[in-house]
């Protein structure tokens, strides 16, 4: 199994419009550390560690970014971010068109499972073949 970098976005993806976590974000971040997975959280508006750490995520991200918000890949390198992306989960489609990853919808219903499918494709493309 791959052992991938994994970036999540905040608004919207992690963190819903209403300020609430999103369903399963403490149960997935938890699997993906199991597997090994080193979590990222990045977002067009700041480092982020506050609200990790305010949902009690912070101890599972390994570290915070700036996210290029277009020219994704040459913003890498302007933002410094040294790590790549190998999956990243964003509710603004530009983001993962750009790289590997899941469109996450940025509406959240009460029985909102959709993180379980990131896990489940992170899974997917973990046990694939490089
Ligand atoms: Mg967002």
């Amino acid at each position: 199994m791959r052992q991938l970098n994994i970036f999540f976005d905040v608004d919207n993806t992690l963190i819903m419009w209403d300020g609430k976590l999103r369903n399963h974000a403490k149960e997935v971040f938890e699997q993906l550390q199991a597997d090994g997975h080193k979590i990222f959280v990045w977002s067009g508006v700041g480092i982020r560690r506050w609200d990790m750490r305010r949902h009690k995520l912070d101890e599972y991200v390994e570290d915070y970014f700036l996210k290029p918000l277009q020219d994704h890949h040459e913003g890498l390198k302007t933002f410094d971010v040294h790590t790549f992306p190998d999956f990243v989960i964003d509710d603004h489609k530009s983001v993962v068109d750009a790289f590997e990853g899941y469109h996450i919808s940025d509406m959240a219903d009460p029985d909102d499972r959709e993180l379980l499918d990131v896990l489940e494709a992170i899974n997917k493309m973990a046990s694939e073949d490089e």
